[in-house]
């Protein structure tokens, strides 16, 4: 299921997470574009949002509400939630992973 060359499959296996439940994990972007912008990563390894199907139902369903408890618990009432899908969108992870972006003061780099 994780794949050995995977940084993000390695930052759920190791990395320091705000967040943890059900198979997901939260970890703050070590280029934040605003100032809370957090990651919330799958422990399933898929390559891109493109692959959404490959989460059961109940899993994508959990995916989503753990984003948003995520944002709450980082203190934010409105937010970005924002997932780059293809290099030609941006992605520079091939691991599925939303973006969560709020906390006032503008968001850089995602008008
Ligand atoms: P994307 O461009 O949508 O694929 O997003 C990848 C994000 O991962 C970028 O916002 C990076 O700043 C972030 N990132 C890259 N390496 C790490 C890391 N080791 N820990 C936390 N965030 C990272
Ligand atoms: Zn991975």
């Amino acid at each position: 299921m994780s794949q050995p060359e995977c940084l993000f499959c390695t930052l759920v296996a190791e990395g320091e997470h705000m967040r943890e439940a059900d198979g997901f994990v939260a970890v703050a972007d070590i280029n934040p574009k605003a100032p809370v912008h957090l990651l919330v990563l799958p422990e399933r390894h898929v390559d891109s949002f493109r692959e959404v199907g490959e989460f059961p139902v109940e899993e994508a369903k959990r995916m989503l509400e753990f984003v948003a408890e995520t944002a709450r618990e980082a203190g934010l009432d409105d937010y970005r939630v924002i997932v780059n899908v293809g290099p030609g969108a941006g992605q520079t992870v091939f691991h599925l992973h939303w973006h969560v972006l709020g906390g006032g003061g503008g968001l850089r780099g995602f008008e």
